[in-house]
This record gives C-alpha cells, structure tokens and sequence, in this order.
C-alpha cells in the first residue's frame, strides 16, 4: 500500500470527537495541542514513546490485528496512568512490510483507536513507512498532570507500604502457553494479555487524593518494577508471597506460578507505596487493590513466605517472545 493512501485511509479512520486539546491533528506538518488549563493553574506535560515489534512483543499468528493496535496504544496509556496523568493525544510511526494486507491495517486501527475513544485520546499524527521485513510500531502519548503533581517512581520512603493493583501474571501466563503449544489462544480466556486495560482513572485517584508516595505500572514485571521504584528511591523492600495477588487465567480458571506473578510482564497494573498511615481503601476505580510489602531502609528487596522463610528477589523480569 502506497503511503499517501495508507495515511488517508488513517486520517479516516481517525473521526475522533471533537477533543479540545489538538486543535490541528492529522494533516499538517504538525499537530498543534493546547493544554487544558483551570483558570489561574499550571499544568505539566507527560511524554512517553514505547515501541511495538513484530516477534518481540507480538507475533502475527498469536495476536489479532487488533490486539496489536491495542496493546500498542495501552503501552503508552499505562505509563500516563503511572504518573496519575490524564492522556491527551497520541503519534503513531508505523513500518510495515510490503504485501501486508489492508485488512491486517485496519482491524490494527480498530484495536487502537477503540481503546483512544474510550480513553478521549486523539490520534493527533505519526509517520508511515516500509519496512523491510516485520511490523514495527512506536507509539508516543501526550498527557498532562497539574504542576508539581504527577507521581513519580522517587518518592518512596522506608516503612511505606507497596501496593498492587488486580492481579499479576495472567499476561505472561498466555505467552508462556502459546509457546509451550505453539499455537494461538482463545483471547477471551486472556484478556490480561490480549486486550489490557490501563489504569488510568485509578493512577488519577491516587494522585488526586495524595495517597501514593511512588508509582510505576508493571510493563516489565513485579521484581524489576519494584527494582526500578526500589533504586530511584534509594530503598529496598520486602514482599511477602503470600499477599501477591496472582491472576486467574484460562478456562477451567486457574492460578497461575508464584514465577509468573512475581516476573511476568505486560500486566499493565499499578505498583505503588503510601505512607503507612494512609488508609487505602481495598478497590478504587472499580480495581482491587492489595497490599503485598514495605519500603524498607536496607537497599535489597526481600521475599518472605508464612513460615518466615526468606529469600532475596532478584529482578528478572520480561523476555518477550525472544527465542
Ligand atoms: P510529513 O512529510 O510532514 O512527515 P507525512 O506525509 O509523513 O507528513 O504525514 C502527513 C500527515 O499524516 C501528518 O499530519 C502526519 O502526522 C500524519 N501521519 C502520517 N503517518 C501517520 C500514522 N502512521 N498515524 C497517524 N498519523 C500519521
Ligand atoms: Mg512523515
């Protein structure tokens, strides 16, 4: 497909609602936003850009068009949820292989742009392109949160407690079974990993409210997500395995390894600490919420289990579908 068609058939795909942050979107040699402001306040910006590789983070006979769309797009809107931002406007470069079909591109818009409308984010702009082999897709969001005010992965103090929002490992449990298959899945069965909701509204009542001290969402896995808040932080941290809320996956249900929640990737949920003396209530936007460790002093992080057992957690978190 010609580029000029490919981004016509995008600029109509895109008929997003009037959004009063892009005032020029697709079509010109820039998009051109303004930030929503109150009167007399300030708001900062959020930029965040995260790729999409065909065999590292999808593959096209495991995942639907629109899952990648999808799960593109949710990449970005989990890190805005992150800060306790609100998303604005998206870009979107896309290298595609020649011979890819026009369906593959539009059920691609599909999943993506279904999960911008849901969110009011507007695909404001990108950049087309043949690649010579494989789908590449970076996707770059724009948020904003008031001056001063988004959450950083810093903030965490010794006798915090760490939360985490739903359940951990139900992505990576559907990678782990279509590779132990090799073949797809019934995505009904994972949504975790198909079809992930960011959290947006519940990374805005965290802010909002001033409950979280340091926050991150799990892109890459409990122990390496902790391991970022632990280390920007300067403080360790101890777990105890038996709070870890493990997903339920498949169809009978099942709770998946103690391994996959503690390093399996793309859940998408938040990781956050708040002074002990917050009270954070066990469901906030609609999300569970649990408590699964402390902050501590020393600069380790720590795995207790009931029986007092202790053992060190060392990051190791997402593979991707590297062979
Ligand atoms: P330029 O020569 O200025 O880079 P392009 O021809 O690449 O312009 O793009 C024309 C318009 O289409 C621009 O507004 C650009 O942001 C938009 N666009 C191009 N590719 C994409 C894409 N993959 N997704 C969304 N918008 C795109
Ligand atoms: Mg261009």
């Amino acid at each position: 497909m010609a580029e000029k068609a490919l981004i016509a058939q995008i600029r109509h795909l895109v008929k997003t609602k009037a959004n009063p942050a892009v005032l020029a979107g697709i079509g010109d040699d820039c998009a051109v936003l303004r930030l929503p402001l109150r009167a007399g306040s300030q708001a900062d910006i959020l930029i965040t850009t995260d790729f999409s590789l065909e065999g590292v983070h999808f593959r096209r006979d495991w995942h639907s068009p629109e899952s990648v769309g999808h799960r593109c797009l949710a990449r970005g809107l989990s890190d805005i949820a992150a800060m306790g931002g609100q998303p604005l406007a998206a870009f979107l470069s896309l290298a595609l292989p020649p011979g890819l079909l026009p369906s593959w591109v539009n059920r691609f818009f599909r999943g993506l742009l279904g999960l911008a409308e849901k969110y009011g984010v507007t695909l404001a702009g990108g950049d087309t392109a043949e690649s010579p082999n494989g789908i590449l897709a970076d996707i770059v969001l724009l948020g904003s949160a008031p001056k001063g005010k988004a959450v950083l992965r810093s903030g965490a103090r010794p006798g915090d407690s760490i939360y985490v929002s739903g359940e951990l490992g139900g992505s990576a449990a559907a990678v782990w079974k279509m590779r132990k298959n090799k073949r797809k899945l019934n995505p009904a069965e994972y949504t975790r990993h198909f079809l992930p909701e960011p959290r947006i509204a519940l990374g805005q009542v965290l802010r909002e409210k001033r409950l979280a001290s340091a926050m991150i969402d799990t892109s890459d896995g409990l122990s390496t997500d902790l391991s970022h808040i632990c280390e920007e932080s300067s403080v360790g941290a101890e777990l105890q395995t038996e709070a870890i809320p493990r997903a339920r996956v498949g169809k009978p249900l099942r709770e998946v390894d103690l391994d996959l929640a503690l390093h399996g990737g793309e859940d998408y949920e938040l990781l956050f600490t708040a002074p002990r003396n917050k009270r954070i209530p066990s469901r906030i936007a609609g999300v569970p919420i649990t408590q699964i460790g402390q902050i501590t002093r020393n600069r380790n992080i720590l795995l207790t289990n009931r029986s007092g057992a202790t053992r060190k957690l060392e990051p190791r978190g997402w593979q991707h579908f590297r062979r």
